[in-house]
């Protein structure tokens, strides 16, 4: 049987493994920077591309890279996937090669991602355009002023709002643009958004698919005629994975479904209870049904994610009050991680925002984004709610 017709959870376990000479289950880490050959003939084959094979690491011909190149599409049902050193290569990579006539951000994107493209790729002259979940309406305008490459995360950091992925991809599509999703939030657990019409899917696999707050990676997916073209920036930036990172990623992978099945019921739990605390004012979260993406996130998801924001009641002071004596949930950026964590937008993702432009994304000074972990739901509640009082 070959793994493309499995589950996810079995393509998590077994997507891409090597079938190891001396019978490990898992994939080697093959450290080594080059490959030797039997003859010129056969170094030749594989530098002139008539025959895959291991080269040199920085390339990402490597065994191991390519094992977890290989789960790493299968996880979001692509043709190709390339594995980069952080989440933010993995988003260079692609705007160097598929964003040069212009890159359309819609809605809230991670703090990276917004400087990326609002400062350094306008100095090399690249033009970049913005618009809010609700301005949908200008994003023809910016097409058909030549921007090529669409580019949205959801749901989004930190309001989580829901966005449309098949919507967005057909204006793209008939603009002849590209979109590109990045799907950290969801995890390919909750969303495949090639399944939807987006043409590439990003993760800063620092976050769920390393899930232990231990590794620094990214991943890139899509068909194949469309990340060849990457492949040569990613080779001569540098920024391939290292084999020792790949291979504790691979690790990883293999408990992604459980992990983020308990985290989306965690979430869940948590979003619940806190949308009936007297000091919070309202609870962002896909999985409840008064939130206003819940049909988008209904019709585009498979579970809601572990992910959520609380807007206090209160001000500033009180949120800061709630997050310091917060003692199970560590007051850490980041996300994805089998701790649970907390941390107020404006302290830290959305810090260099100035008040007005936070105020037009709706980001507000009492809200705290929450990461579930894998702890007990129960002791997070209590320890929301012990922080509260
Ligand atoms: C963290 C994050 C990134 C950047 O990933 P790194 O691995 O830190 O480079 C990009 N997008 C989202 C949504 C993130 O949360």
């Amino acid at each position: 049987m070959h793994t493309k017709d499995t589950g996810l959870a079995t393509r998590c376990v077994h997507a891409g493994e090597l079938n190891d000479t001396n019978g490990s289950p898992h994939t080697p880490i093959y450290t080594t920077t080059t490959f030797k050959f039997d003859s010129t003939a056969d170094l030749l084959d594989v530098v002139e591309g008539r025959k895959a094979g291991s080269l040199y690491t920085r390339y990402g011909l490597n065994p191991t890279i390519r094992a977890l190149e290989e789960k790493l599409a299968s996880l979001e049902g692509a043709e190709a996937a390339w594995a980069f050193s952080s989440g933010m290569a993995a988003e260079s990579a692609l705007f160097l090669t598929h964003g040069r006539k212009g890159i359309v951000c819609i809605g809230d994107a991670y703090g990276g991602t917004m400087e990326l493209l609002a400062s350094q790729l306008p100095e090399l002259g690249i033009p970049t355009y913005f618009l809010l979940g609700s301005e949908l309406d200008g994003l023809k305008t910016f097409l058909q002023q030549g921007a090529g490459l669409v580019f949205l995360e959801t749901p989004t950091n930190p309001t989580l709002e829901v966005l449309d992925i098949a919507a967005i991809s057909d204006i793209a599509h008939e603009y002849g643009a590209l979109l590109a999703v990045d799907n950290t939030f969801a995890s390919p657990m909750n969303q495949n958004p090639l399944e939807q019409g987006a043409d590439f899917v990003i993760h800063s696999a620092t976050k769920y698919l390393g899930g232990h707050s231990d590794l620094t990676a990214g991943a890139l997916m899509g068909s194949t005629h469309l990340l060849t073209p990457v492949w040569p920036w990613r080779k001569n930036l540098g920024t391939a994975i290292a084999p020792e990172i790949a291979s504790l990623l691979m690790r990883s992978i293999r408990s992604l479904t459980v992990r983020v099945e308990r985290q989306n019921t965690t979430a869940q739990a948590l979003a619940e209870a806190m949308a009936q605390h007297p000091k919070v004012a309202r609870v962002l979260y896909p999985g409840l049904p008064g939130f206003p993406g819940h049909s988008v996130a209904r019709k585009q998801m498979k579970g809601y994610g572990g992910m959520l924001t609380i807007e206090l009641k209160g001000g500033y002071e009180d949120a800061v009050r709630t997050v310091d004596r917060l003692k199970l949930f560590a007051i850490a950026p980041s996300l994805g991680g089998v701790e649970s964590l907390a941390t107020m937008p404006v302290t830290t993702t959305h810090h260099g925002l100035p008040p007005a432009e936070r105020a037009r994304r709706g980001i507000s000074d009492s809200m705290i984004r929450l990461s579930a972990g894998l702890e007990d739901a129960a002791d997070l509640i209590a320890d929301l709610e012990q922080a509260l009082s």
